[in-house]
């Protein structure tokens, strides 16, 4: 599917200025709603499945899932049938991400979130009723996962900085994974952690991780995971009107906001050459509603 990835160098004059150079790696643009790493973090879960000739996928998630939506979709694509547990009970209004979970034939499954925690008993009676079927860890974080997302960091050859934004973990350590050990990671977390130093988030990254050349910043959250500010909403629309990229308010909109600012502070040293990936997660800025963003 992703035959041509573009890269884009940023045009803010003031990054030359730092002494830096940044580009930014469009996997926004592999798919409208298989929001780019999520493809990365299926594509060998997919195939798996194919092989094991099974006829359809299950997964987890919120209601507001970027990795729902897009396993939704990739499933449809495969001409798989999908499920997805999603956690709370089913809204009387759908939101932007559930409608598209439904547009693409996903069966949503909404269970409280008591039964939502014991997620192993729920996918051990749906596979039972469903033999059929494959299922795909919540958030797509897996072994599998990792390996695919792995191929991101392969497009980061020759870069001495890598930025992305960080969830699950599962795509900044493929992303670790697939670099090489001279080149440096940096991870933005969209989540508010309680100790910034010991966090399952950075257990997961230490457990899989096959170096150790990456750094987490947990500064620039916004008040925490799917939170947003004033400054948080006029940057997005500022970096749109310059660079003509659009971000999501959940994940690429704080990664873009946290390089630019790192870099005014001269986090990066004179000649870093810094690729920032655009992980996608455009579909997530339907739920704002179309007063906030100047554009959609
Ligand atoms: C899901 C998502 C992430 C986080 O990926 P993880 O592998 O869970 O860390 C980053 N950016 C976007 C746009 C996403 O949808």
């Amino acid at each position: 599917m992703y035959k041509n990835i573009a890269t884009q160098k940023l045009k803010n004059p003031l990054f030359k200025s730092r002494g830096i150079e940044a580009s930014i790696l469009r996997l926004d643009l592999i798919h409208p709603q298989i929001s780019g790493n999520k493809w990365f973090k299926l594509k060998y879960h997919l195939e798996e499945a194919v092989a094991m000739e099974k006829k359809g996928i299950v997964s987890f998630g919120g209601a507001f899932s970027n990795h729902l939506v897009a396993l939704s979709f990739a499933c449809r694509e495969q001409g798989l049938r999908s499920a997805g547990f999603i956690r709370g009970e089913e809204p009387l209004q759908y939101g932007s991400s559930l409608k598209q979970m439904k547009e693409a034939d996903m069966e949503l499954l909404f269970v409280s979130r008591e039964e939502y925690s014991h997620k192993e008993k729920l996918e051990e009676m749906f596979l039972a009723a469903h033999p059929d079927f494959y299922c795909v860890p919540e958030g797509g974080q897996s072994e599998m996962g990792i390996k695919g997302a792995a191929e991101i960091g392969n497009l980061c050859n020759g870069y001495s900085h890598i930025v992305c934004a960080v969830g699950t973990g599962t795509t900044i350590t493929g992303i670790i994974n697939g670099t090489d050990k001279s080149q440096k990671v940096i991870g933005i977390s969209a989540l508010k952690v309680s100790n910034k130093y010991n966090n399952t988030l950075l257990d997961f990254i230490q457990q899989y991780a096959l170096h150790d050349n990456y750094e987490l910043n947990f500064e620039y959250h916004f008040g925490g995971y799917a939170k947003k500010t004033g400054a948080l909403i006029s940057f997005m629309n500022d970096f749109y009107m310059s660079e003509k990229i659009k971000t999501d308010f959940v994940y690429t909109g704080k990664l873009l906001y946290a390089f630019n600012d790192l870099a005014m502070h001269d986090f990066f040293p004179k000649g870093a050459s810094v690729m920032i990936i655009h992980s996608g997660g455009l579909q997530g800025n339907l739920s704002l509603g179309n007063q906030t963003l100047s554009y959609i």
